[in-house]
């Protein structure tokens, strides 16, 4: 299990839901973590969680430029950064005609900015290295559309469309760059959205929830553990032929 061991791997949105099962499956590998994210109490009680390892916190709000280069430099300080899980999104809905400019940007801004971002302030060093593996957590909204979040779906196909250019080039570096594409997971934000779609609704949160589990073949929602496991695998020194890739984990969904 040992597959990480000396490797630097930095998380945003690290303290909860995905981007948490993301930093244990690392650390389980031996990793040694970075978890970036806004609420430093979020953060903490997500290191209370994780085993003995080192871990370091660093608060950062992926949208803001200064903060991200801020957040980089000090995440270097404690050693290079060889693998970044771009992982720090939310999904806001509404019918097209009330997506306002602000929730528009809102949703650019974490969901595709943010990797931008972050992805800016580690890839001159992961080339030095010879060594990166970039990891975006996208979604299946960033290859198919869903109703009533056309901010978010454009954002997320901006983050594949991201991924894709990217790996190409850096094709022939040892930096690889793939998404990892997750149905209804089980975290937080799926919470949200159920809160949401009831309240607009007035249908009962188990009728949300049931039509959420018939999307995915396997009619269950996905697992944050097992998103985990294909983002593990694309940070091994044996995925360097796998790159531009969008991998689903959606209980077998197809995709167009
Ligand atoms: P979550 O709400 O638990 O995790 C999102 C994390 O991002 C939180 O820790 C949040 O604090 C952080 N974050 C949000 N805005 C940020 C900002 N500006 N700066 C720094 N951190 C910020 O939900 P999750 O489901 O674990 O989401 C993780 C990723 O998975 C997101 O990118 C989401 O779009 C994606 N995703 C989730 C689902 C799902 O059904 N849960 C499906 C497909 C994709």
């Amino acid at each position: 299990m040992a597959t990480f061991q000396g490797r630097h791997a930095v998380i945003t949105g690290g303290g909860s839901g995905i981007g948490l099962a993301v930093a244990e499956r690392l650390q389980a590998g031996g990793a040694r973590l970075t978890l970036m994210g806004r609420r430093r109490e979020r953060l903490e009680q997500a290191r209370k969680r994780l085993s003995s390892g080192e871990v370091h916190l660093v608060q950062c709000d992926v949208t803001d430029a200064d903060q991200v280069a801020g957040a980089f430099d000090a995440a270097r300080a404690a050693a290079p950064v060889d693998i970044l899980v771009n992982n720090a999104g939310a999904a806001e809905a509404a019918p097209f005609l009330k997506t306002s400019p602000e929730l528009w940007r809102r949703m650019l801004d974490v969901n595709l900015t943010g990797a931008y971002l972050c992805t800016h302030a580690v890839l001159a060093s992961m080339r030095t290295a010879e060594f990166g593996r970039i990891v975006n957590i996208a979604s299946t909204a960033g290859i198919k559309g869903y109703a009533y979040v056309s901010a978010y779906v454009a954002a997320k196909h901006g983050l594949i469309g991201l991924t894709r250019a990217l790996a190409t080039e850096l094709a022939r570096t040892r930096v690889t760059v793939n998404a990892v594409c997750p149905g209804y997971t089980e975290t937080d934000l799926i919470e949200r959205s159920v809160a949401q779609i009831t309240e607009k609704t007035g249908r009962s949160r188990a009728e949300v929830m049931e039509e959420f589990e018939r999307a995915n073949p396997q009619g269950r929602l996905t697992q944050p553990g097992e998103v985990a496991e294909a983002v593990a695998w694309l940070c091994t020194p044996e995925s360097l032929g796998v790159t531009g890739q969008a991998i689903v984990i959606a209980g077998g969904e197809i995709m167009p």
